[in-house]
């Protein structure tokens, strides 16, 4: 009878255990599938940031090829304009305001930026004036 009862015993522990195992290699489970999307995700993210640096690259390239056909001094000029006006040189006039600041320009620099004879800045925040056709 005792036998019995110590039997049943570790029977109830193995249950036990067998309750845990099987939990255990449910977490596991999920644990790897969680891994399978991060790792699909790591290589998505750096096929991104690969594609980013090859387009940034052949940009700089194109950059470089019309550097060398713009006049130095107007290249100059908007290298500086880029620098201080976070990254934005070029607007378009819309209306008669100037869409980088959009303070409403005079009708003699619409006038000289359509005749388009040379660049036009604006008179209050310097970015280089266009009209869009
Ligand atoms: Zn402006």
């Amino acid at each position: 009878m005792r036998r019995r009862r110590v039997e049943e015993e570790i029977l109830k522990i193995f249950d036990q255990m067998d309750a845990e195992n099987q939990k255990i290699s449910k977490e596991k489970e999920f644990l790897k599938t969680e891994e399978a999307k991060l790792a699909e995700q790591k290589k998505k993210f750096n096929e991104e940031v690969a594609r980013i640096k090859t387009e940034a690259e052949s940009l700089n390239v194109q950059r470089v090829a019309l550097a060398g056909k713009i006049d130095k001094a107007i290249l100059a000029k908007y290298d500086r304009i880029v620098k201080s006006k976070d990254g934005l040189a070029v607007v378009p006039v819309a209306g008669d305001s100037c869409q980088g600041c959009f303070r409403i320009l005079p009708s003699q620099v619409i006038h000289e930026i359509r005749t388009k004879k040379e660049l036009v800045c604006c008179g209050s925040c310097a970015r280089i004036l266009y009209i869009e056709e």
